[in-house]
């Protein structure tokens, strides 16, 4: 099971997401809106976001630990210091055993606790190493892989158990491609001089970990070429990140017997006994991969499946080990792939690693400290006002017949909201933390998730489940259980203050509260309905003006460029752009119903709808470094932030209103030209 994340993951959310560090500016938060950073001598209808943007962009510098800075990465770099108060308060008091205080606190401490992890070096993985240095063949090999009781399924089959889309109320086991260490296929097989040099930097990588491993470096080199040859034969296979959005194309519910007989060199029933799963039903996304890995496995060489083994092992640890092995990681994702110079402080890696293995410990812990019901509360008075006004948006569209009108309203109704922290939290009892064992703690907190998955195998759904924590800066969409989920971690300021203008407070967290509304009907969530099924409840002239729609927004978006010329996928961030363009214009419509917006009376200078547009643009002011927007290009489904601002504003005619925004302007398009979706 792939259950790592790598620094340039995608997440389903309003962003994707590295670590962050911290930008203080005492004049924002007295104003709630930075003048400062806004660069006046730009015509706004020229290019929004570096007119309210451009000097920010000018005089902040990215620190040397990051690979982007803007709001989102402060927000979260104030998170990461609240999270170290609650940690090491946690370890540094007596708790009785099997606490949370006790599992978070020596969690912590077991990460901090350098002087034991250096000594181990890699003794950690040797046991591990010796099991796969025995494999015979690759039944073996397949064997081996399911037993992992910590990494079920391991280097080369992606699964994870949730709803079945044509059936929401029930789990099952899921099966997606898997195999690779690069971020999509084509780094495999692009020509161009970045690819190249990504490809041979993953060479020296995995060369590095075998040589700190005790290999010789001629031995290693040779192990590493096997692996990125093995690696590019299981890519041909893959399909490209804009191919994995279409549901319908990625759902194939198979029976045991099917799969045997479409992948006869996998044996799944003894593979599946293996997992201690007992279903005679799977879903697999992409049947394709395994097809590929199927008549691959007898013919690759066993080292070379011995190999490919170890190194994911390896490298799926290596942040957990002594500093060779922190320091090789984090040259190869940090360094060559994002572009970040310098690693970040020990605590934020163990603590963002807490998060991650102990996240509704330390969740609780947090919002007894963090969050407010009075903050809850507001909120939920917000997404309630930014649900009546997409209503009342679906009720006056132009372009969709009172048929598909009546179910989508049915649909919005009936959206479940969650905000700040789980009603419920997550059972962490057979998850042991010792004190001075970081290695045996992630172990036991990875074998407890491959559990609690397993044990939901073909059992019913329960929604009362998070799919992210309460510290995170992100907000997601689940067409699946048909929810909107707003982490405590993002209801901050300048996201959110209970003490802001409503025109900050709506063109911030009222767009981002829109912006998730509207995954709900954007090209893949408009397939699923009321109940989380992926069903056609559309009338079908009704999908064909959509589809026309949508394929102006990929259009729009196609046009875009980054770096040297670097073109936007359309088709790639078609869900976020939409979400992008109703959730502007929901905040807008709901903002329209304040008594600030009816009062005319301008703060700082700028009348509430412009103070509107600019508290948007502002909340979206973030600077990628060069390398990480380039991965970002082929694998993020979100645009680049400049876009985020000015793609929807370039069709919204309130924000030409507010800005007299007029032909000959570069943000300019007549209103016929103008998309308008929901
Ligand atoms: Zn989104």
């Amino acid at each position: 099971m792939n259950l790592q994340k790598p620094l340039w993951l995608a997440v389903t959310g309003i962003l994707l997401f590295g670590a962050c560090r911290k930008e203080k500016d005492e004049s924002v938060r007295t104003t709630f809106f930075d003048n400062s950073g806004m660069d006046t001598t730009i015509r706004p209808g020229n290019d929004f976001f570096s007119f309210a943007n451009g000097n920010w962009v000018k005089n902040s510098k990215i620190p040397e630990d990051q690979t982007g800075w803007g709001s989102f990465y402060t927000l979260y770099e104030e998170n990461q210091k609240k999270t170290k108060a609650i940690l090491e308060r946690a370890a540094s008091g007596d708790h009785s055993a099997g606490s949370v205080e006790q599992k978070v606190g020596d969690f912590f401490a077991s990460g901090m606790d350098t002087a034991t992890i250096e000594k181990l070096g890699y003794d950690p993985l040797k046991a591990e190493l010796a099991k796969i240095a025995a494999l015979k063949d690759y039944k073996q090999v397949l064997n081996y892989m399911a037993a992992d009781e910590a990494n079920r399924g391991g280097a080369l089959f992606g699964l994870g158990v949730g709803p079945d889309d044509r059936q929401s109320t029930l789990n099952r086991i899921n099966f997606y491609q898997s195999g690779l260490s690069l971020p999509e296929k084509d780094y495999y097989f692009k020509t161009d001089d970045e690819t190249k040099k990504v490809r041979a930097a993953f060479v020296s990588y995995i060369t590095r970990l075998f040589t700190l491993t005790g290999t010789d470096s001629t031995a290693a080199r040779k192990k590493a070429e096997g692996i990125l040859a093995f690696e590019t034969a299981l890519a041909k296979s893959h399909k490209a990140p804009a191919d994995l959005r279409d549901p319908i194309k990625n759902y194939h519910k198979l029976t045991v017997a099917e799969l045997n007989k479409l992948t006869p060199n996998i044996e799944w029933r003894s593979f599946l006994n293996t997992m201690t799963v007992k279903t005679d039903t799977v879903l697999v996304s992409q049947p394709e991969y395994y097809q590929a890995l199927s008549s691959l496995l007898p013919s690759t060489p066993i080292d070379v499946l011995q190999d490919k083994l170890a190194f994911n092992y390896i490298d799926h640890n290596a942040t957990l080990l002594s500093s060779p092995f922190v320091n090789a990681k984090f040259d190869f994702f940090g360094r060559t792939l994002s572009g970040q110079p310098q690693l970040s402080e020990r605590w934020k890696r163990v603590a963002g690693n807490t998060d991650t293995y102990l996240g509704e410990l330390l969740g609780q812990l947090w919002v007894k400290e963090y969050f407010t019901p009075e903050a809850k509360e507001r909120m939920l008075t917000l997404v309630n006002n930014l649900q009546k006004a997409y209503r009342s948006r679906i009720e006056r569209l132009d372009w969709m017949s009172p048929e598909t009108k009546k179910t989508a309203l049915v649909k919005l109704d009936g959206i479940t909201k969650k905000i700040g922290y789980p009603d419920k939290w997550k059972d962490y009892s057979d998850v042991t933390i010792k004190r001075n064992d970081y290695f045996g703690n992630v172990q036991s907190a990875r074998r407890h998730d491959i559990r609690e998955d397993f044990a939901k195998i073909d059992n019913k759904v329960d929604r009362s489940e998070w799919g992210m924590t309460p510290p995170e800066v992100n907000a997601y969409a689940n067409p699946s259980f048909n929810e909107i989920v707003f982490p405590a971690g993002i209801l901050q300021f300048p996201f959110f203050d209970k003490d802001a203008d409503d025109a900050i407070n709506y063109g911030a967290i009222g767009m981002v509260i829109g912006h998730e509304l509207t995954h709900l009907f954007d090209d893949q969530g408009r397939q699923y309905d009321v109940n989380g099924n992926l069903r056609d409840w559309w009338q079908k002239a009704d999908a064909d003006k959509f589809t026309a729609k949508a394929n102006q927004v990929v259009n729009q978006y196609n046009n875009y460029t980054v770096l040297n010329n670097l073109k936007l996928n359309g088709r790639l961030t078609l869900g976020e752009n939409l979400a992008d363009l109703g959730g502007l214009a929901i905040a807008f419509d709901a903002f329209r119903l304040t008594d600030q917006s009816k009062s005319n009376e301008k703060i700082d200078g700028f009348t509430p709808a412009q103070r509107f547009f600019l508290g948007f643009a502002q909340v979206w002011r973030i600077k990628i470094r060069d390398e990480d927007q380039r991965v970002r290009v082929q694998v993020d489904p979100h645009s680049p932030a400049k876009f985020r601002v000015n793609g929807p504003l370039t069709n919204f005619v309130p924000f030409y209103q507010a800005f007299n925004v007029k032909p000959g302007d570069r943000m300019y398009k007549p209103e016929v030209d103008q998309t308008k979706v929901w």
